[in-house]
């Protein structure tokens, strides 16, 4: 029989960003992760934004894990009025006050530029939709919770938390929905973690379920082998060294800035790293690797175990040639350093931060290169870079550009194809699947995919709602 619930998909749907899912059930009502949608220009679209529901009418959110297009609009909620608890991981909760820390003060300064623009043209000011006060209440309403342990979050309904292996705290999300007409398993997946990236955990495995609502970024296509790509990423970082120059890496502040400190440090202790010192140029990253430093025993123990070998017991000793630069004065001093040196800044795009700085002192000069380990979104300064511009506007000013590019595309914090189709496969009780989290293009193919194995298998719209 069916319960009396249903489920609504209010973002994810069709594409990657925007993570929401609305639950419904005996008038109450609960958010799966409130996730922004990325990309666009965010003092315009956090001004126009309007919740498909009455944000102080939802009783609890369950966050999946700590990222922006899964947590970015609970600053927002909360100024429109929702004061209920929000569950997520121990994990979760370390990383999400410096993440919505950081995308509200850029929103807050993006309006500031916005607004002395539009006094010059006669045009009225335009109010903050939310503020760092708003975010302070977020961070008060966290209930974090270890993995692997049940807990109420309203009356008939239970939660648990497994690792999904994405990044520090992820978590694939088990809620049991009880009424009247009996219980319901539902699995969200979060988004799944690439089993060879290191630090994290492979995805666990869910037992069964009713009902799974799956991620599906990568559903067309497998990673190449990681060990090809670090041996790109050491090969390139020879070639700038017997260049003579420094290597610039712009890196994303969580998750890949941490990875890549622990291929620096493997690389240190196998005697193939020749540059002298690596420099940690982000505040953000230096503050997030402090954070899973703290948290280290949530990492990948076959990863970290070595550590203990080398004398050391977290990221920054396993490496000990590198340095933080949290101070504006010392990352300018970067600059009088002229070979040497590995310094990894944001943004992990290149659209801002101080990696825009050291582009701009150092990019016009053919002795230095430039790693790029992520992904490059079009009309960034990352991507034109990426695609063999030489002459690229950096701050307002034309550069030449001469530095040698390196594009190592084997990262990924994701699973592959056949990652996904073994996790779906591996769940029992004969579950309906519905994809988010994807382009249509992945999305269509993880379908058949799923198919061939048998599988019930829908891919999600939005404001799609579906009865359990
Ligand atoms: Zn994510
Ligand atoms: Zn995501």
């Amino acid at each position: 029989m069916p319960l009396n619930a249903t489920l609504t998909f209010y973002g994810a749907a069709g594409q990657v960003t925007g993570s929401c899912y609305l639950l419904n059930w005996n008038n109450q009502k609960v958010l799966l992760d409130c996730g922004m949608v990325q990309g666009g220009d965010q003092v315009t679209d956090l001004g126009k934004f309007r919740f498909a529901f009455r944000p102080k009418d939802i009783d609890a959110v369950v966050l999946s894990h700590a990222h922006i297009d899964h947590s970015g609009l609970l600053t927002l909620l909360v100024a429109h009025g929702f004061r209920g608890k929000i569950f997520c991981t121990d994990g979760t909760a370390g990383l999400l006050p410096v993440l919505l820390k950081d995308a509200c003060y850029l929103y807050l300064k993006d309006l500031e530029w916005q607004n002395r623009q539009r006094a010059r043209q006669g045009k009225s000011e335009q109010d903050p939709v939310m503020s760092l006060k708003d975010v302070e209440s977020v961070i008060r309403s966290l209930q974090p919770q270890p993995y692997l342990q049940h807990v109420d979050v309203l009356p008939g309904l239970e939660l648990q938390f497994l690792d999904a292996g994405h990044i520090l705290g992820s978590a694939i999300v088990e809620l049991w929905i009880k009424g009247q007409q009996g219980m319901r398993h539902l699995v969200f997946s979060g988004d799944l973690g690439n089993p060879a990236t290191v630090l994290m955990h492979d995805p666990s495995t869910v037992r069964n379920a009713d009902l799974v609502l799956m991620e599906s970024t990568y559903g067309d296509r497998d990673h190449q082998p990681l060990t090809n790509t670090l041996e790109e990423f050491a090969a390139a970082l020879d070639a700038a060294d017997q260049a003579g120059g420094n290597v610039f890496i712009p890196a994303f502040a969580l998750g890949r800035s941490q990875e890549i400190l622990y291929y620096l440090g493997l690389l240190y202790h196998q005697g193939r790293l020749k540059q002298k010192m690596v420099v940690l140029d982000s505040p953000m990253a230096i503050e997030i690797t402090r954070i899973y430093n703290k948290l280290i025993n949530e990492l990948d123990h076959k990863d970290t175990k070595i550590f203990a070998k080398y004398g050391a017991h977290d990221l920054q000793s396993f490496l000990p040639i590198l340095h933080l630069t949290e101070k504006v004065e010392q990352s300018m001093a970067l600059n009088r350093i002229t070979q040497g040196a590995i310094i990894i800044a944001g943004s992990g795009m290149c659209n801002g931060g101080r990696i825009t700085h050291h582009l701009k002192h150092n990019l016009w000069k053919n002795a230095n290169h430039i790693i790029f380990v992520g992904f490059q979104a079009k009309g960034t300064l990352g991507r034109r870079l990426v695609d063999g511009e030489t002459r690229v506007k950096i701050m307002g000013q034309p550069i030449v550009a001469k530095a040698a590019i390196h594009t190592i595309g084997g990262f990924s914090a994701h699973a592959g194809q056949s990652q996904l189709v073994a996790w779906a496969s591996a769940i029992g009780g004969q579950p309906q699947f519905y994809l988010v989290h994807g382009e249509p293009n992945a999305q269509l193919a993880l379908q058949e995919k799923l198919q061939q194995q048998g599988i019930s298998v829908e891919i999600a719209e939005m404001g799609q709602q579906i009865n359990l």
